[in-house]
């Protein structure tokens, strides 16, 4: 199908367009014009519409999708948490929920706040036979190890054998990166350096006690950085140095970390960002730097040379805010919560959005269903509804995850 996206505020990120319309032909931006003559269909959006490039979350942990966190920190690293977690009755709760819809679970949860990619940080194994299934894209290739620590959770195979297959393939080589203090943790980057795999394909996750030395090889071997801060200050009451990093112009970008210790969505993660940045430095963090982290900075972290931008060639994914504020659109997506969101469309198609958008929808051969979410009418992708019950079924009782708050219905 071919259609335009008419009215609102582009913001590509880099650049603000007004007075344009967006072409979606199929999955791909065909073009970004004034003319939108001989389209199937028009999408009419109002005046205060702001239309971001679907935000990427570049840390998350797809199977530990559930709430409340957990945690008795601050800890000495992930390990005691972990354990915490492993013994907690919360876990034995999520555990009579399948796999698969705890997978869906998290879709659901990045969806319903403007996420239309993830990364989900696991072994193959684990997430292949789900990605396909689910509605939602997850990055589905890399290098990846859980973490250079000898007591890691053995994701993946051998460091320099995953960091190789990455490099071959033009893949991202992902792994967590000093989490926590002790002495094996603090040396992480070093460890890298020793094996050769900091370069830039690295996707370094957390560390929280990356030294300025450590930032200063990470900024040399152009390697990039996911910042977790409300995981990170849940777990440690601390974060890793974000402000020499951005100094370092190191590519950093943002992750939610899964709901049992980090932000109850992308959007929460912003917030709590700009706040722990302001108490950390007592200083501002840049608005549009911070929606880069959630575009363009992951895309490119993650190799994704169609996704994070708004422009001709790109993938057709959308985050539509709506009441938002065109004179200052980055500050309007940070201050976003989930009755902001509008519309989320991912390779042209529409996942979530607004009851009244029912015809726009109407035009794609997909499944939707209605669902109060925060009291209003929204139709989402797949079976929402279906996997609520089925979840209730198992833990017994009429469980609602605040990340996506359907209204109870009898
Ligand atoms: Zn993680």
């Amino acid at each position: 199908m071919r259609y335009a996206i008419e009215g609102g505020t582009i913001v590509t990120p880099d650049d603000i367009l007004r007075n344009k319309k967006i072409i979606v032909n199929n999955d791909v931006i065909e073009d970004i014009t004034e003319n939108a003559a001989g389209v199937d269909y028009t999408l009419k959006l109002e005046d205060s519409s702001l239309i971001f490039p679907g935000l990427i979350n570049a840390h998350d942990h797809l199977l530990g999708t559930y709430y409340p966190r957990i945690g008795f920190g601050p800890y000495l690293n992930w390990l005691p948490w972990d354990n915490d977690l492993k013994e907690c009755p919360l876990y034995e709760e999520r555990s009579a929920i399948s796999n698969f819809d705890l997978y869906l679970l998290g879709s659901y949860r990045n969806i319903v706040s403007g996420v239309t990619t993830v990364s989900d940080h696991i072994p193959h194994s684990v997430n292949a036979p789900f990605i396909d299934k689910l509605p939602m894209r997850v990055l589905w290739d890399y290098g990846m190890q859980h973490e250079c620590v000898s007591f890691d959770l053995r994701w993946g195979g051998s460091m320099s054998d995953e960091h190789k297959y990455a490099l071959d393939n033009d893949l991202p080589f992902l792994t967590h990166i000093e989490e926590g203090y002790d002495e094996e943790a603090t040396l992480g980057i070093e460890i890298l350096q020793e094996m050769k795999v900091l370069d830039d394909h690295s996707v370094l996750v957390h560390g929280i006690s990356l030294s300025k030395q450590d930032i200063t090889a990470i900024a040399k071997a152009k390697a990039n950085v996911v910042w977790c801060p409300t995981s990170n200050y849940f777990m440690f009451k601390d974060t890793t140095n974000i402000r020499e990093l951005l100094k370092q112009n190191v590519n950093v970008s943002l992750g939610t970390d899964s709901p049992m210790s980090g932000g109850m969505n992308l959007l929460e993660e912003m917030q709590f960002a700009v706040n722990l940045y302001w108490q950390l430095y007592k200083e501002k963090l840049d608005y549009k730097t911070l929606v880069q982290m959630v575009t363009t900075h992951p895309a490119k972290a993650f190799r994704q040379k169609k996704l994070g931008k708004i422009e001709v060639g790109y993938t057709a994914d959308f985050t539509i805010l709506k009441n938002g504020n065109p004179s200052d659109p980055y500050e309007s997506l940070i201050q976003s919560w989930l009755e902001n969101i509008r519309l989320v469309i991912s390779g042209g198609v529409p996942l979530y959005g607004v009851a009244g958008d029912k015809d726009f929808f109407g035009k794609f051969e997909k499944e939707y269903q209605i669902l109060k979410i925060s009291g209003e009418d929204r139709l989402l992708i797949g079976q929402p509804e279906n996997l609520y019950e089925r979840i209730w079924e198992n833990v017994k009782f009429k469980k609602v995850l605040p990340f996506l708050p359907v209204d109870i219905y009898e």
